[in-house]
Order: C-alpha cells, then structure tokens, then sequence
C-alpha cells in the first residue's frame, strides 16, 4: 500500500516535470515526499519516491548514483542513503537530461561527487532546451551543474567489487541515454527507455524514436536471464519477463500505426483504428493517455520515414 502511494507520489512528481515550466519553486509538492529504499541485489539498492528511480551502488569503496531526481530532494535522498551506507558519494551518472533526473545534479556536485554522462547530455543540459510535444522551454543548469565526466559510446567503473559497464545507444529516449550494467550483480537500469506499467514518452525533439525504444529494450534483453533485476526510469522494479511484455507492447503498437500509415491515412485515421486498444488496461493509466502516446508513435514513424527518404535521395545525388 505504502509502495502504491509512492509510486503515485512518483508519477505526480513526473507530471510536474511534464507541466511545468521547468521551474521547481513549488516546495509544497516536495514536502510530502518519502524516498522509499529497495534492496535489488547485495549491495545495489533503487529509490524511489520522487523524479526518475535512482539506482545505488553501496559497496566498499563508495556509492555510487544512477541519477539525482529534483533537487529539493537531495537532502532525503542523503538521508536515504545513509540509512545503507556511510562511504561518500563519488560519482552520480545521469541517465538523459531530463530535470527529473539530474535535478539534484549541483547539490550533489557541491558535496564532492564526480558527474557523468553521455556527451549529448552535456550539451543539452548547458543549452536552453525546448520539448516540441509539452511545449516546454527547459532552461540550461549552472556550470556546477553540468557532468565533469563524458563519455561517447561506452565505459566502465570498477567499483564496490563489481564490473559497472554503461553504455548508449543511439535515438532512443532522447538522443543521450545511458544504460547501466552492473554485470557481477546482474542488475540493469535503463532510464526512461524503461518506462514499467505506463506508455513511455519518446522525447522526439531531443532525437528519441519509437525504432530507437525497440532496439534498445532488445539489446538490454541480451543481456538478461531469469534472475536479472531490471531498474526502470519510472515505474516498479521489473525483471526479463516484465520487459518482454514492454517490448511486445511497443512492438505491436508500433506495427499497427505503421500498417494505417502505409495504407496513406493520417494521423486521425490513426487515432480512430485504437492501436493500443488491448494495451491500455495495463499500461494507459500514467501521465500519458493512450492517444497521446499514439500520436508520439505515429510522428515518430513520418520522421523517421522522412529521414529516410531523405537519405535515399541524398545517396542518389551522389
Ligand atoms: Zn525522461
């Protein structure tokens, strides 16, 4: 029950990422925020209870942070965390730009932690971003916000007795997402390209793509047996059966939109054929309505098909 109501809690405070302006001013909606601490494996933990689900590994060297949720929560994140271990913490990664995710980014910063991600994190966080589908202006953050550590394609920390791979793949949640692998834990969390019980939103403005989405959950099921613990971006803690049926439903709603679009109906013949219709039980009660997460799907697909023609022409001209 207690769960539950984080979890609300969480998609509440996602919500406010969603609507807002990009400004957190609104202590009130922080107040009565529990961080909640689950014990994933031995010595990794997930907490939840605001912004995107922060993974932590506590070991003998230090902890170390899979994203800083808003920052007016760091201070009950700190005190989360000390609840499991007293090493300080050393590195935070961020798994996208998104202010739920690295909202804590600078009190952490100023705390002694080493900020990491993706290289395209970097730019869009010290840039005035825009997100097309809210039409929202996301401010840039201040220096001492911003990850003292990028990386382009993959890297590794050897830490707290684990082999910590973090790698990216291209055009997927955005255009910076980094996937975390804690390989002798066997536990997995995928940001936002993980979205557990609810539609997913695809930030297309910041190069995410509903094909990107599908070939990421694959390759991250590669990696999976049946005892791997899977960290979803926002959502309940899943495992290799919870993100096959993720995959289906991405899958076979993708295939729906694409099969009406190839028929040369737009995007209101789209919504009437109700593509998610079988899905919207489970996965239609978050912050995102069912139709509104076809519409992402559909303008995904006239991008990328568009990009592809574009690309045929251009090797033509050649
Ligand atoms: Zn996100």
């Amino acid at each position: 029950m207690i769960t539950r109501r984080i979890q609300l809690i969480a998609i509440l405070l996602f919500c406010l990422f969603l609507g807002t302006s990009g400004v957190y001013s609104a202590a009130q909606d922080f107040a009565n925020v529990q961080i909640q601490t689950m014990k994933v494996a031995d010595n990794i933990f997930m907490l939840v209870g605001g912004g995107g689900n922060i993974g932590v590994s506590a070991g003998k060297d230090c902890v170390f942070m899979i994203d800083a949720s808003y920052a007016p929560l760091t201070d009950n994140i700190k005190a989360a965390i000390a609840t499991v271990s007293n090493k300080p913490i050393q590195f935070i990664i961020n798994t996208h730009w998104h202010q739920d995710h690295p909202g804590g980014n600078e009190n952490f910063a100023k705390s002694g932690a080493f900020l990491v991600a993706h290289e395209n994190v970097g730019k869009r966080l010290s840039t005035e971003q825009y997100i097309d589908f809210l039409k929202k202006t996301v401010p840039p953050l201040p220096a001492s916000a911003l990850p003292a550590i990028t990386f382009n394609e993959h890297m590794t920390f050897h830490l707290n007795g684990d082999e910590i791979y973090i790698f990216h793949i291209e055009r997927v949640h955005t255009d910076g997402d980094a996937i975390v692998h804690f390989r002798k834990s066997n536990v997995i969390h995928m940001g936002d390209i993980y979205f557990n019980g609810i539609y997913p939103f695809i930030d297309l403005s910041a190069g995410g793509s509903i094909s990107g989405m599908i070939a990421a959950v694959k390759q991250v099921l590669t990696l999976c047996n049946g005892n791997t613990k899977v960290i979803p971006g926002h959502g309940p803690l899943s495992d290799k059966t919870g993100l096959e049926a993720y995959l289906k439903m991405l899958i076979t709603v993708r295939d729906r939109i694409d099969h009406v679009i190839k028929e040369g109906k737009n995007l209101d013949a789209v919504i009437a054929s109700r593509p998610t219709r079988d899905f919207d039980q489970a996965w239609g009660k978050g912050f995102l309505k069912p139709e509104q997460f076809v519409r992402i799907v559909y303008d995904s697909l006239v991008k990328e098909k568009s990009q592809a023609q574009y690309h045929r022409k251009i090797e033509f001209v050649l």
